[in-house]
């Protein structure tokens, strides 16, 4: 050999299936430090390590677009909810929700209550609590949005209504400072109270300052169900009127009137994308979770309790069993396990199905980790898509499922170095067993670690191996301004210009 290379690791053998969607093919990774060196056939190179990979699957880490894991990161650093299905990095702060920045008055209100009391609101600066995760940091890398309802909750007294002028402005100076402070984009949950009372100027004033930082605006959007469409044509205004990326949230579409309509709303979406950047994820299951509401119970067909402050013994246990059990009316049951957190069965599976397929589609998992009993998608969501769905049903490609979950969520977050085994990448790498990868975690034993996951490296060193995590905690903040602009924005621009052009040329 011309230049023997001396690798930290080589994982020899394994298919690459190297996350741009390409066919995977044999070979050997090399890295040295936190990156990957060298791909092909690296036998005759010396290695610290040596892992034979032969007969399991090489990939980029998993990137979770959607995550409520603001406070696991630092309850749960090693988070062997994500790390066991080969998840290597979280976008945090989703639905309108961050844990910063914030300087709230009390008690987090509702839905701010998923994922903290107000000992966890102890960040006023989205810059302290970052500076927080590098000094504590945790295995997976962490990409933060910062929330809508938690910038309302901190400069308005009262909730349920729209923000005045001044409200707006202490708003826009909360999210300029936390744009700075390296969060990504700006995050809004307007289907819940009571955000729901935001007003459309109210978000694009805000949005409009994450698209001028070259921020991305991620949404629960207003509606789900009967309302979709309108709610969807919402979601791109704000796209449009604040010239700013767009991601709708775990798309999908509650209720049965409303089943088999992800034909409608994904033509719409495509429509959408001919003019704007706008993107979607999606969970692998039937049924949702958030926070007990009526009338999220109305639209379903079961609910299970997750979690519940008055009655903590019902969390696992069915709504209407409960009920019976109290001996009301389930509109009281709902009262009387207030606040809580429910899963509702509320979803079709052909509209999962043709979500999931759909090409763009990344996988967010939406998984709430402080859930005494979770939907199983917090420690399923990733094994399920290449288990169920690539092997089982044949849904997808094993390269289109690992292409959703790496190089599309790193392009859309513009995350420099990240999603794809090539040279210089940073080995953020999962090796997975193809054929026996599954998710094990059920409604039923929502907590069980997936099979199949061989081994999980982020920035190079050992997160998961052995079945369990190591103790390793390598993971890094990803802050803004080290990112690329979201979602191929110039790609955007250029195809906008290419329009105009056609625009200008035909009349
Ligand atoms: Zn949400």
């Amino acid at each position: 050999m011309n230049d023997p290379l001396r690798f930290d690791l080589i994982l020899a053998g394994g298919l690459v299936v190297d996350g741009t969607g390409k066919s995977g093919f044999l070979a050997d990774v090399g890295i040295i430090d936190d990156c990957i060196a060298r791909i092909g056939d690296l036998s005759q190179h010396s290695a610290a390590r040596r892992i034979d990979c032969r007969h399991k699957v090489v990939a980029p880490g998993f990137v979770d677009t959607h995550t409520h894991d603001d406070t696991a990161l630092m309850l749960w650093p090693e988070l062997p909810q994500k790390t066991s299905q080969g998840v290597t990095s979280v976008v945090i702060g989703n639905c309108g929700i961050s844990i910063a920045p914030s300087s709230l008055p009390g008690a987090p209100p509702a839905p701010l209550d998923l994922i903290g009391d107000a000992e966890k609101y102890r960040f006023a600066t989205m810059g302290e609590y970052l500076d927080h995760l590098d000094a504590h940091p945790a295995a997976v890398n962490v990409v933060a949005l910062t929330g809508h309802m938690s910038l309302r909750a901190s400069v308005m007294h009262t909730l349920n209504r729209p923000a005045d002028v001044g409200e707006t402005k202490a708003m826009q100076r909360m999210l300029s400072r936390s744009l700075e402070d390296g969060s990504i984009g700006f995050s809004t949950g307007l289907a819940y109270a009571p955000s729901s009372s935001a007003r459309l100027a109210e978000v694009v004033a805000l949005a409009h300052l994450a698209g001028e930082a070259d921020g991305i605006h991620c949404t629960h959007m207003r509606d789900e169900g009967d309302y979709i469409v309108p709610a969807i044509r919402e979601a791109c205004e704000i796209g449009r009127r604040a010239n700013i990326p767009t991601l709708i949230s775990h798309h999908k579409l509650l209720g049965k009137a409303n089943h088999g309509r992800s034909l409608e709303t994904l033509a719409i979406i495509e429509e959408a994308r001919e003019v704007q950047a706008l993107a979607i994820d999606a969970y692998p299951y039937v049924a949702s979770s958030t926070v007990l509401k009526l009338d999220r119970v109305r639209q379903s067909t079961s609910v299970l309790i997750t979690w519940s402050t008055p009655i903590p013994e019902a969390s696992g246990r069915d709504l209407a069993e409960i009920a019976r059990n109290l001996g009301c009316e389930i509109e009281e049951a709902v009262e009387r396990l207030s606040p809580a957190g429910a899963i509702y069965f509320v979803l079709d599976e052909a509209d999962v199905s043709r979500i999931l397929a759909w090409p763009e589609t990344m996988i967010g998992s939406d998984g709430i980790p402080q859930d005494s009993f979770p939907h199983p998608r917090l420690w399923g969501t990733f094994a399920r898509v290449l288990g169920q769905y690539v092997r089982e049903t044949g849904l997808l490609t094993l390269e289109a499922a690992v292409r959703k979950m790496t190089a599309l969520p790193a392009e859309v977050f513009g995350l420099v170095g990240r999603g794809k085994i090539e040279p210089g990448a940073y080995a953020d790498i999962v090796v997975f067993d193809s054929a026996t990868i599954l998710d094990q975690a059920t409604f039923l034993t929502p907590t069980l670690p997936a099979r199949g996951i061989e081994l999980v490296l982020v920035n190079g060193r050992d997160v998961f191996a052995g079945q369990s995590t190591t103790g390793a905690r390598p993971g890094r903040v990803l802050r803004r301004a080290a990112l690329n602009p979201p979602m191929s924005m110039q790609r955007h621009k250029l195809r906008k210009h290419v329009a105009q052009t056609r625009t200008r040329s035909t009349l």
